[in-house]
Order: C-alpha cells, then sequence, then structure tokens
C-alpha cells in the first residue's frame, strides 16, 4: 500500500504546494502561549483540548458492545521496524571524518569539529522524520539530528549557514537527508537536497558547500540505539509512527504493547481518513507524544507531526489504558482529530478546520464499529466513549443555534453527522470523492461550504441538503460563524 500511496502523493504535493496555507484556528486554551513561528497551527481546541473539560457532566452514555481487549491485543501487535522500513535506527550516534575529527555542537548553538579523543557535545540522537515522499514532492528518508540524547536543540541549516537552534520542528530546516556510501561512511545533505555537504572549515560554525569533495563524509558511529525520550511503534503497515515517552507508561500506566495496538488503530484511521476523502498528504505520520507542547493538541499543515502535549497525554492514553479494563476500544480522540486535520490541508471542503476534521473522526468510528472503535474528548470520563453510532451525542450539547447562543460547533456537528447517517455516509463519501477530483480546490470558505453541502445533497436520496435540515434562522448563524 505504502508505494501505492507514495505515488499518489507526487501528484498531491505540486497542487498543495500551490495552495495557500490554512488559516489560523483560535486556541481555546488561552493560557497558552503559541507556538514561536506558527503561521497555521491548527488545534484542537475544545473538541480535544482541555476546554471540553467543563462540559464533560453532561455525558450522554453509549451503548456498549464490549469486545475482548486482551483478545484484541493478541491480534494487532506486530509492528514494523526501522529495518522493515529502511531507515537508520533512532538512536545516539557521532560522525567522524576519516581523520577521526567528530561534529559536535556547542553551548552558544554552533557546530563544529573536535578532535577524536573529545566525547563531549559530539553525541547526536538521529531519528528519521519522514519515511517517503515529502510535502515538497521529492522522494527521499529525512531526519532530524537532536543534540545529545535530548529533544530539545536541533541541527539547522538555512541558506547554506549551520546552526543548532530550539526544536520547534515546524521547519524543513531541520530535516536532513543522510545518504549512505558503499563504503560505509555518510553524507548529510540539507533539505534542498542539493550537493551542499558539511564539509570541514576554518570557521568555528562549520559551512555547507554545493559538491563539495574534501572530507564530506562521515564514520556515522553508533553509541546507543533507541533514546531516552520516547518509545518508538511503528504501525504494521509502516504509515504511523508513534513516538511516546515513558512517563506515559509509567503515569498512564500504557504499556509497549498497548503503544503498538494505538499505531495500529491510527493505522486503521489513516486508511479510513483516505478511503473517505480520496485525499492523503503524507506518507508517513509522527505522532509525538515527549514534549511539553504550547497546545493539547496540534499540527503544522507543512509538516507531517502531530503533536501531544505531554503532560495531557499522561491522563488522556492513560484513561484508554482504563477503558481497556471495561473493554472499551479507545482510538483516542485527541491523535484522531489532529489526524483528520491532516485530510484537509487545501481541500475544497474545508469551510472550518475544526469542523471538518471531527466530522471525519465521525466516519472513522462509524467505518470502524466492527471492532467498535471509540474515542471521546479529553473531558469525559474514563467510562464514556462514543462508539460510530453515538459519537453525534458527544454534540448533542443545544437543541438550536439561536442569536444567544451564536455559532455552536457541537450543535453544527450534530446537525452534520445526524444528516450523514440519514442520507448514508457513503453518499457523503461520494461527495468527498468528487470534490477532491475537481480541476481546482476551492479555498473561500463560504464557497467550500456550499460546495460541500451541495455536492451532499446531488448524491442524497431525494437531493435532501443538509441546511434544510437545519432549524429556522440556524443558517444564518453558521454562516456568520464559520
Ligand atoms: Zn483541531
Amino acid at each position: 500500500m505504502k508505494k501505492i500511496l507514495a505515488c499518489i502523493l507526487c501528484l498531491l504535493m505540486l497542487s498543495s504546494l500551490l495552495s495557500c496555507a490554512g488559516s489560523k484556528e483560535t486556541a481555546t486554551n488561552t493560557n497558552k502561549k503559541e507556538p514561536a513561528s506558527s503561521p497555521s497551527v491548527e488545534t484542537p481546541d475544545e473538541n480535544a483540548g482541555t476546554s471540553s473539560e467543563s462540559k464533560g457532566t453532561s455525558t450522554p452514555t453509549p451503548t456498549p458492545t464490549p469486545v475482548d481487549p486482551l483478545e484484541k491485543k493478541k491480534n494487532n501487535t506486530a509492528t514494523k521496524t526501522e529495518d522493515d522500513l529502511d531507515v537508520i535506527h533512532v538512536g545516539l550516534y557521532e560522525f567522524a571524518l576519516a581523520d577521526g575529527r567528530k561534529l559536535a555542537y556547542t553551548a552558544d548553538g554552533k557546530l563544529t569539529l573536535v578532535s577524536a579523543e573529545t566525547s563531549e557535545n559530539t553525541e547526536f540522537l538521529v531519528s528519521f522524520q519522514n519515511a517517503g515522499t515529502d510535502k515538497t514532492g521529492r522522494a527521499g528518508v529525512r531526519y532530524i539530528l537532536y543534540c545529545g540524547d535530548s529533544v530539545s536543540k536541533s541541527v539547522y541549516c538555512l541558506n547554506n549557514s549551520l546552526s543548532v537552534k530550539d526544536s520547534t520542528d515546524n521547519n524543513m530546516s531541520y530535516n536532513w537527508n543522510i545518504e549512505e556510501h558503499e563504503d560505509g561512511t555518510v553524507s548529510l545533505r540539507n533539505v534542498s537536497n542539493k550537493r551542499y555537504i558539511i564539509v570541514d572549515s576554518d570557521k568555528p560554525e562549520g559551512s555547507m558547500a554545493p559538491d563539495a569533495t574534501a572530507q564530506k563524509d562521515f564514520k556515522m558511529n553508533l553509541i546507543s540505539e533507541g533514546t531516552s525520550c520516547f518509545h518508538q511503534t511503528i504501525s504494521e503497515k509502516g504509515n504511523v509512527i508513534l513516538r511516546i515517552n515513558d512517563k506515559v507508561k509509567v503515569r498512564g500506566d500504557m504499556s509497549y504493547e498497548r503503544q503498538a495496538k494505538l499505531a495500529n488503530d491510527l493505522q486503521i484511521a489513516y486508511e479510513t481518513y483516505y478511503e473517505l476523502t480520496d485525499y492523503l498528504v503524507w506518507d508517513s505520520i509522527i505522532a509525538r507524544v515527549y514534549r511539553s507542547e504550547p497546545y493539547f493538541g496540534y499540527i503544522y499543515p507543512n509538516w507531517n507531526v502531530i503533536s501531544f502535549d505531554l503532560t495531557s497525554a499522561i491522563q488522556d492514553l492513560g484513561k484508554a489504558v482504563l477503558r481497556d479494563d471495561l473493554g472499551i476500544n479507545d482510538w483516542n480522540f485527541c491523535l484522531l482529530h489532529e489526524m483528520g486535520h491532516m485530510f484537509d490541508a487545501y481541500r475544497g471542503w474545508k469551510f472550518h478546520a475544526e469542523f471538518c476534521t471531527n466530522m471525519k473522526v465521525a466516519y472513522v468510528l462509524y467505518k470502524n464499529s466492527d471492532v467498535d472503535a471509540r474515542a471521546a474528548t479529553s473531558g469525559y470520563s474514563y467510562k464514556d466513549c462514543f462508539d460510530g453510532a453515538h459519537i453525534k451525542d458527544m454534540w448533542n450539547k443545544i437543541p438550536v443555534m439561536t442569536s444567544s447562543t451564536g455559532f455552536n460547533l457541537d450543535r453544527l456537528l450534530y446537525i452534520f453527522v445526524s444528516y450523514a447517517e440519514t442520507i448514508g455516509w457513503d453518499n457523503v463519501k461520494k461527495a468527498y470523492h468528487e470534490i477532491q477530483h475537481l480541476p481546482t480546490q476551492e479555498t473561500d470558505k463560504y464557497k467550500c461550504f456550499e460546495l460541500f453541502t451541495n455536492t451532499m445533497a446531488k448524491y442524497a436520496p431525494n437531493n435532501l441538503n443538509v441546511k434544510d435540515t437545519m432549524k429556522e434562522g440556524e443558517l444564518d448563524i453558521v454562516l456568520a460563524g464559520i
């Protein structure tokens, strides 16, 4: 499947590049600061974040059909390895030239070469970032070179200038191609993949040069495999890479086995999103759950990484473990929600980012009801988690939008998911596919709204339009609110 997807990706990348970036979404968790450089960060806000906790008390209770979680685990824990993906193992490495001198980073953010005897600041955590085609349309494998066994600083290259910077990780300038040669050496290329190579230099910060021949190659010496920063599992089919800090294992009681199951669940979600939309941005998606983040969860539209705040994840993924004991198959709403954003990037149906991803989360749960896939926003207790037949109940908070309630995202989701059930999700899927294959993707949100609703109506029995299922006055409030 990966190869097929990669081919499709090549075609999609170019069109995506031409589109404008997604609009900045409002973070409802206002006490958290914005990322340092976030032109278009999308946040889960009230639908995956902490603000929904205040709403958690009025939880409708779904009717569970318990399955044996242990039986499921047995069938779902096989995962790929880095060898299967043909990528360099996550681990600490040193980069040494033929004369023994080693690459090192300095406290003031420089890269330099030090003598063979030096071991201080010479270790880099190498972690692959994209195992296939990336957003730029260039095939290959990208890596991040973190400084030491920490994920706080990385090797950064911009305009041929090398430095060490805080790992905000939303920038391709952190990405590296590590080209392996037959003699066992490697070259480091920057993301543009030109012949820019780290070379010996009198300049203390190191340098980049095109097609340099002298001392271009490093021996890459493994110091230790793995990292204390996260435990990595790769889904069975290899499209989802899940990296979770051990605090989730210890405090949240999430075993590595359970983590592997989650990676495979997210793999199925990944395939379901693709099936629904016929659109795929990334050949591999990484979920990083190992840092303190400025939001509960978020993505950047031009990056294949889901960021999940570690402290929040300890509690949220911990609930998944508690749910196992009740036979509740929790796929984690936050991760589903963030992944869903990736399947809306630059699409002609995207009139409201948070609505559009949650609409698709509902489909993922509906489609995978055979394994009783469930999810619930973070405000719900571990006893409450919604399957595809009940997820709309989670959003059934108010009976109608009025001038006093104003725009209400939950109500909008309830309206649309109810409508999808009425006309059949397969007809909704036809609408997604039709829009996906239009020659150009609409970007005006009002036109997207019209396109999405009218295209669904085209396939609906009796051409029922979702707008006609809204109560009096709601449509105007929706249009004013999106
Ligand atoms: Zn979101």
